[in-house]
């Protein structure tokens, strides 16, 4: 299917496809939010909680608040989470559904007046995408919701490609959560993906071209620290023998 840039917008929820990356203007805050279609008319996404009204901090995550009585909606919440899956009307509360384009050239790159609609950058297969935000819902990760350096648009870029930004020398200050994130990866992990960024020069700020970005698989991304302790553990234990042997 092709479009042209500036008519991504969806008329016809019907027209979805599992996998795709959407996002709805928001007239009051005069800001896009951006989730991953799943099927079944629901969204994954990730949000702050006072977004869509689901409060991802109060002490009953998770609690349905969505007026289309829609059964799946908001309920499969983690506690103290910001992913979640609500349905298609509580994403785009009244506003315009819009479709994130992938893969364009680097002209309609260009031609995009506002950010945020469409990248240089290949969507991964559909089942790879519905994987991963299917994961992070499941394991209320991708760490804490920031306006400015860690958004619903960081999500959905993550979940379509795999790719994270990381902000070496913080100018950008977008991602800078993900860079946190990223910090905490184990080291042979970080040294396997970063080796993939080699060799891009930087565009603007899209992800198919920024030579500060990495893939990195879900299950890593949401590695849980008790594996991290075991390895730095086991890294003590090796240092301690070394040291020994000399003795
Ligand atoms: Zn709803």
């Amino acid at each position: 299917m092709t479009m042209s840039p500036l008519s991504n917008r969806v008329k016809n929820s019907e027209d979805l496809v599992p996998g795709d990356h959407i996002y709805s203007w928001r007239k009051l805050f005069s800001y896009a939010h951006h989730g991953i279609f799943v099927g079944e008319g629901m969204v994954i996404h990730f949000t702050s909680g006072s977004i869509l009204g689901i409060s991802s901090s109060s002490s009953t995550p998770g609690k349905k608040t969505c007026p289309y009585i829609h059964p799946r909606c908001g309920i499969e919440q983690k506690p103290g989470s910001g992913v979640a899956v609500t349905c298609l009307a509580c994403f785009e509360r009244k506003g315009s559904l819009y479709r994130f384009e992938y893969g364009v050239t680097k002209i309609a790159f260009k031609l995009h007046l506002r950010g945020g609609t469409c990248t240089t950058a290949e969507s991964d297969p559909k089942s790879e995408v519905l994987h991963r935000a299917n994961y992070l819902l499941e394991k209320g990760g991708f760490g804490k919701y920031n306006l400015f350096r860690n958004n619903c648009e960081d999500f959905a870029l993550y979940c379509k490609t795999g790719l994270l930004t990381i902000d070496i020398d913080k100018a950008s200050g977008r991602s800078g959560q993900i860079a946190d994130l990223v910090k905490m990866l184990p080291k042979k992990i970080k040294a396997k993906y970063f080796s993939h960024c080699v060799g891009l020069g930087r565009y603007g700020s899209d992800v198919g071209v920024r030579d500060d970005v990495i893939k990195v698989p879900v299950e890593d991304l949401v590695a849980d620290n008790s594996t991290q302790d075991d390895e730095n553990d086991h890294l003590q234990d090796n240092d301690n023998a070394t040291q020994d042997d000399e003795k």
